[in-house]
């Protein structure tokens, strides 16, 4: 079969570039994935390997010669290579901001260059901790003092975002920035703090499941392959370059809830535990309260509206982990 297009994905050894391999090979399109193993990892992408359509690059975005060349391959890039999870950034915070910084200068300048198409994955922690409920994509960002490493990750990704609308309006690059707000599903792991594989991995382990602090902060969740089909749908719609898009899940929840939903689905004998942020994170930690995206922007643009509940979400996140045995 010859491939519709070929496809740059930076990160895309992660948990969200591999699924959105699959999406892009199942719509008949070649895929190149550059990752450096750092936390992507080569079992997420194992199963696409012996693909004609197929190319794995292991390389750092920090390899400028390599990336040019399969940036010049491609007819749009995907930049998912970023710092992941909230433990992962507070423990390496250098690695965070220059992979954050310095690597997405590298890849915009370089689909700059050879005037390729590209779609910028940032977060919705760039909004910190305002207390607007929902947050929508025109609202101020209120981030904490520069001691406490978690707001790194939000004033770099929110550099990239500048950046990216820079180049689109003095170069016209087509470019279009997603802000991703809680994305989950199988393949997701655990070990960079996220709640959803860690509640479920205790669960299934007959663990205390560990909630952070009163509980009563707020999330929405949303399945992976959502996010996937929105981001690809935007890659290929032109109105949507120059934009910002939340993209996230409908059904807001506190931890705590989370916490007990997780028991019941389980069948758990799990106990629920309250921890002090200070015992997971260090002194200079603030959590989010409430993040709950305005997602109308993307109904608007797209029609979209998420396919998977959160109970669907947690029942094959469920199931996935107890496929591998956990
Ligand atoms: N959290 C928790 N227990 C855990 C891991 C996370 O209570 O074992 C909390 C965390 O403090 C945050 C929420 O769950 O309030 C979501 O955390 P995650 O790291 O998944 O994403 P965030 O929204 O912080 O980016």
């Amino acid at each position: 079969m010859s491939s519709r297009e070929t496809f740059l994905i930076t990160g895309g050894a992660g948990f969200i570039g591999s699924h959105l391999v699959e999406r892009l090979l199942a719509a008949g399109n070649g895929v190149i994935v550059m990752d450096d193993l750092s936390t992507g990892r080569i079992e997420n992408i194992r199963s696409f390997l012996d693909h004609s359509s197929f190319e794995f690059i292991h390389c750092s975005i920090f390899e400028r010669g390599t990336v040019e060349e399969y940036v010049r391959r491609s007819d749009g890039i995907f930049h998912l290579a970023a710092a992941v999870g909230v433990k992962n950034i507070v423990r390496h915070p250098v690695r965070s901001i220059e992979t954050n910084i310095y690597g997405t200068q590298i890849v915009l300048n370089l689909a700059n260059k050879y005037r390729k198409r590209i779609l910028l994955t940032s977060t919705s922690e760039v909004y910190g901790k305002s207390e607007k409920v929902p947050f929508r994509e025109g609202d101020d960002m209120l981030l904490g003092a520069t001691h406490k490493p978690r707001w790194s990750y939000a004033c770099s990704k929110a550099m990239d975002e500048f950046l990216a609308l820079s180049f689109y309006r003095e170069t016209a690059l087509p470019v279009c920035i997603v802000r991703l707000f809680n994305t989950v599903g199988p393949r997701q792991v655990g070990e960079y703090g996220m709640v959803i594989p860690r509640f479920v991995e205790q669960a299934l382990s007959g663990q205390s499941l560990t909630v952070y602090g009163d509980g009563n902060q707020v999330r929405c969740f949303i399945h992976v392959r959502d996010v996937v089909e929105v981001i690809y749908r935007l890659m290929q719609t032109k109105r949507a370059q120059g934009e910002i898009f939340n993209v996230g899940g409908r059904e807001p929840i506190t931890i705590y809830e989370l916490a007990r939903r997780v028991v019941d689905l389980t069948g758990s004998s799990s106990s629920i535990i309250k921890v002090p942020y200070e015992q997971v994170y260090g002194e200079d930690f603030e959590d989010i309260r409430v993040r709950v995206p305005d997602t109308s922007k993307l109904v608007e643009f797209l029609s979209f509206r998420p396919s998977y509940t959160l109970d669907d979400i947690l029942r094959e996140v469920i199931e996935d982990f107890r496929r591998r045995g956990q």
